[in-house]
């Protein structure tokens, strides 16, 4: 998905909701508390945005309209993958549980198999999409997939298909106020994370949920700086730990030495 060229008024609300983010996240890492909290707290603030958008009107996303959940690869912060599994594992019943578990897994290695070429390229319905076509996790869904509005469905239905057949080179028309505080708000989170020498990275959404799942006390383990998400597809290493400090070139290890 891609929106349109951001305007002076858009970049003001990038600018004010990235600034509410930072406020807001400090004090969230200050006190740690519930995942779920995290999740509300951020949504709060979304949500304010969202209401106030001018494309508002524009928007052709329904309830139960989920191509961009059949088709769109979601990253997230490790904090998003810890409330979702909070969520299935304190609100979902054990039988649903288990066969969003065995969907996890399969979406994890498919997508694994996608990035090692053994397979190719082709959108891999996201686990927690119900039969009903709504979200399972919808209250504490990622931060971007409650900031993706379309104002052109017919564009979203014409992305599905040319992704199913392998092209994902289309472009859909977006709520572009949503997008940018969206961006603002995610883009801090990942920011103060990173500023408070936690894992700031993003990651692909099912194998996140599907690393975090077995943890416990994962929101407090990670705010102490325990690497979690290793096992997860890393969909942007910006920062450690995922991100290895670069090695220092072996001619200047070896003036050290003789300076030494
Ligand atoms: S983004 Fe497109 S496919 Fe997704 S809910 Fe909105 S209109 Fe439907
Ligand atoms: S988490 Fe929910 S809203 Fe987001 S892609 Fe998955 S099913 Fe869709």
């Amino acid at each position: 998905m891609s929106s349109n060229s951001p305007s002076p008024a858009i970049t003001s609300i990038f600018r004010d909701a990235s600034q509410k983010a930072r406020n807001l996240v400090q004090r969230l890492v200050a006190q740690g508390g519930e995942s779920l909290d995290w999740v509300d707290e951020l949504r709060q603030l979304q949500f304010g945005y969202l209401d106030e958008s001018s494309q508002k009107g524009d928007r052709e996303c329904r309830a139960g309209c989920s191509g961009c959940c059949l088709s769109a690869q979601v990253d997230v912060t490790g904090i998003e993958a810890i409330a979702v599994s909070d969520y299935l594992r304190t609100c979902v019943d054990a039988l649903t549980l288990n066969q969003i578990k065995s969907r996890l897994q399969r979406v994890t290695k498919r997508r694994i198999e996608q990035i090692q070429g053994v397979t190719r390229q082709r959108p891999l319905a996201c686990s927690m999409l119900g039969e009903d076509g709504r979200c399972m996790v919808y209250p504490v869904r990622p931060i971007i997939c409650s900031g993706v509005f379309s104002t052109r469905r017919d564009a979203c239905l014409d992305a599905e298909q040319m992704a199913q057949a392998g092209d994902f080179s289309s472009t859909i028309p977006l709520d572009n106020d949503a997008i940018q505080a969206t961006g603002g708000i995610s883009g801090t989170l990942q920011r103060i994370l990173v500023e408070n020498d936690l894992d700031g990275n993003l990651y692909e959404f099912n194998s996140a949920v599907l690393t975090a799942l077995p943890l416990k006390n994962a929101l407090n383990r990670f705010l102490a700086g325990e690497d979690l998400f290793r096992d997860a597809i890393c969909t942007d290493a910006h920062s450690p730990p995922r991100k290895r400090a670069v090695r220092k070139p072996h001619f200047l290890k070896s003036q050290a030495v003789r300076r030494a």
